[in-house]
């Protein structure tokens, strides 16, 4: 038993002809946390129960924290989620209904990370949203999910934030014999933290983050998956957020299924793949799903990027300003 389940790959008629190619999606919004965090989460708090740890504490008003909190009251271990001043009421009600305490300290993620750090005990132990080595392990049992639901494919695309996902993928693809199998590895503009290691051969702390893909903020990138892209064939693309929001337009309209930007980022990748992967025709998706999207803020957003798109054509302006009403 684990605590994440196995989730459908399905076959995305709209997005194979739109591409001309064969689109699989690996539906991981499907998770009882809403996000394929669980995978690698659940696998490491399982551990941490194993070896012991009486409470959980975490620091994330996102996925991490919301997949902590799942975890903890599955195992029956107290969960801690320190969380920024910036998160949501929505965010926070969540983490709640899990029966996790949330301790809301600090402007940024940074300070509140270094609050939790500083009030681990005995007994506690601390989850990482994206750097640690079993939260990989975890999260690469995706990949031997998809080996056991279809053949071979030509490409894997995932989204990239701190890197824990990107891991996740190059390990599995490891563990199952398709090490050779490349990975399109797709961030937004505004949260472009790998493209800027990769160009510096190191992890670099981005100065500022600026995207609607709030789960691709992380400002500094694992230094392991910098590694893995001199072992693996993962190439970086970049993809704006009016395009990473349409990325979850198509998932809602098409197939039904709410997701942040985080994840529409993967899908909009989807367009791209002439220019990187001219030659691969079966092309697995991970669609990391995610709950901090409602569907009248996703909305809200398309109609903003669609406004300003006919604004922009108009006045050949090359600037788009999200509204503070519409960030989050
Ligand atoms: C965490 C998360 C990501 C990014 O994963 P990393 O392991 O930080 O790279 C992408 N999408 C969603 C929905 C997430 O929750």
């Amino acid at each position: 038993m684990t605590l994440h389940i196995e989730t459908p790959l399905l076959e995305s008629r709209a997005l194979s002809l739109k591409t001309g190619r064969t689109v699989l999606l690996k539906l991981e919004g499907l998770q009882p946390s809403g996000s394929f965090k669980l995978r690698g989460v659940g696998f490491a708090c399982e551990e941490h129960k194993r070896r012991g740890a009486r409470r959980f504490v975490a620091a994330s008003g996102g996925n991490a924290g919301y997949a902590v909190a799942y975890a903890g009251r599955e195992l029956g271990i107290p969960v801690t989620v320190v969380v920024p001043q910036t998160t949501s009421e929505r965010a926070k009600a969540l983490i709640r209904g899990e029966e996790a305490d949330v301790v809301v300290h600090g402007a940024s993620f940074a300070e509140s990370n270094a609050y939790a750090l500083s009030t681990l005990g005995d007994g506690d132990a601390y989850l990482h949203a994206f750097d640690d080595p079993l939260l990989w392990e975890g999260h690469a049992t995706m990949i031997e999910e998809v080996a056991r639901q279809t053949e071979r494919p030509d490409l894997l695309v995932c989204s990239v934030g701190g890197g824990g996902l990107l891991a996740g993928v190059v390990e599995g693809l490891r563990r199952v014999g398709w090490s050779d199998i490349p990975v399109l590895a797709v961030e937004t503009d505004g949260a472009s933290s790998f493209h800027e290691a990769l160009k510096a051969g190191a992890p670099v702390a981005l100065t500022k983050i600026q995207s609607v893909a709030t789960s691709l903020g992380a400002n500094k990138v694992a230094a392991r998956i910098v590694t893995l892209a001199k072992e693996h064939p993962i190439r970086n693309c970049l993809v704006t957020d009016a395009e990473a929001i349409q990325g979850s337009v198509t998932l809602l309209e098409e197939h039904r299924l709410l997701t942040e930007p985080a994840c529409g980022a993967s899908v909009a990748a989807l367009v791209r793949i002439p220019e990187y992967f001219p030659e691969a025709q079966r092309i697995v998706v991970i669609a990391c799903g995610g709950v901090g999207t409602t569907s009248q803020q996703l909305l809200e957003w398309s109609d903003f990027y669609r406004l300003e798109g006919e604004q922009v054509a108009a006045s050949h302006s090359d600037e788009v300003h999200l509204p503070e009403s519409l960030q989050r």
